[in-house]
């Protein structure tokens, strides 16, 4: 699944690609795709809208159109956008296909049927179920270490779970949650209301910075914009990661072997030696 960079980077290719572009039809192929509308009320939201622009709202992309409305799109497991030719064969799973102005169309395909799309007046955007109880944005200001100190204290979860919870944090998925807390020395399985106030300011530098590198290393690849897919990681050979995916592998600090852990049956990732209660 697509974490926060990804998602980020994703939204900041379409805005390139399709900012002040005009959709003449939007096509809703699979309707479970947007269970809210049906695919005439989805036509018809989105005949010869423009786009201003797009966005991201947690690992939601939001596309902001002139008719005073936003499309909301979460990739889910799977889900990828690609702009094509209008004459050109599409993925074998696409789920809807906007046609554009210029003789391409934007397809999106969805391998494991989990994509999710609504479209909501943009006035009401902040109200959307999807976004209405997201934690602050990593980067913005709001996001500091006395918030994440806050909500940790309000939380007696294991410091993993939390850091997942998008309603205290937004952005981090198990890959970033497990780089942070590596980062920060601490303990996956400690409950999030033990975590000091010092702790917590050097975890919150541990989540900007793993957030960070990863916008970043990922803007290095040479990745094809034409092709959106989700996972930028896989393009660029062995991604970097100091205890994700690394059970057995030493420790880059201590040497001791990675451990693995399930938590909400998912694995977390983490050096026993290094990291403490
Ligand atoms: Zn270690």
């Amino acid at each position: 699944m697509p974490e926060l960079p990804e998602v980020e980077l994703i939204s900041r290719s379409l805005d390139k690609l399709i900012r002040g572009r005009k959709i003449l039809t939007g096509q809703l192929l699979r309707a479970r795709l947007a269970p809210h509308t049906t695919p005439r009320k989805f036509a018809s939201a989105l005949a010869d809208a423009t786009v201003n622009f797009v966005g991201r709202r947690g690992k939601h992309i939001l596309i902001d159109l002139d008719n005073e409305k936003t499309l909301i799109v979460h990739l889910r497991m799977s889900g990828r956008f690609s702009l094509l030719p209008m004459e050109e064969d599409e993925p074998k799973f696409t789920h809807a296909r906007f046609h554009l102005d210029g003789d391409e169309k934007l397809v999106f395909d969805d391998q494991r049927h989990f994509g999710l799309m609504r479209i909501v007046a943009t006035a009401k955007l902040h109200e959307a179920k999807e976004l209405a109880k997201l934690a602050p944005e990593p980067f913005s200001d709001e996001f500091d270490a006395a918030y994440l100190h806050a909500a940790l204290k309000s939380s007696k979860r294991s410091l993993k779970e939390f850091l997942i919870d998008q309603t205290k944090v937004t952005g981090l998925g198990n890959i970033y949650a497990s780089e942070a807390m590596f980062q920060a020395r601490l303990h996956p399985a400690m409950r999030a209301n033990k975590v000091s106030r010092p702790r917590a300011a050097l975890l919150f530098d541990s989540i900007r910075a793993v957030l960070q590198a990863a916008v970043g290393s990922a803007e290095l690849l040479k990745v094809d914009p034409r092709n959106l897919e989700g996972n930028y990681f896989s393009q660029s050979g062995d991604p970097q990661w100091f205890v994700y995916d690394r059970e057995g592998s030493a420790c880059v600090n201590c040497k001791t072997p990675i451990s693995r852990l399930k938590q909400g049956g998912r694995s977390t990732y983490f050096c026993r030696n290094c990291q403490k209660r």
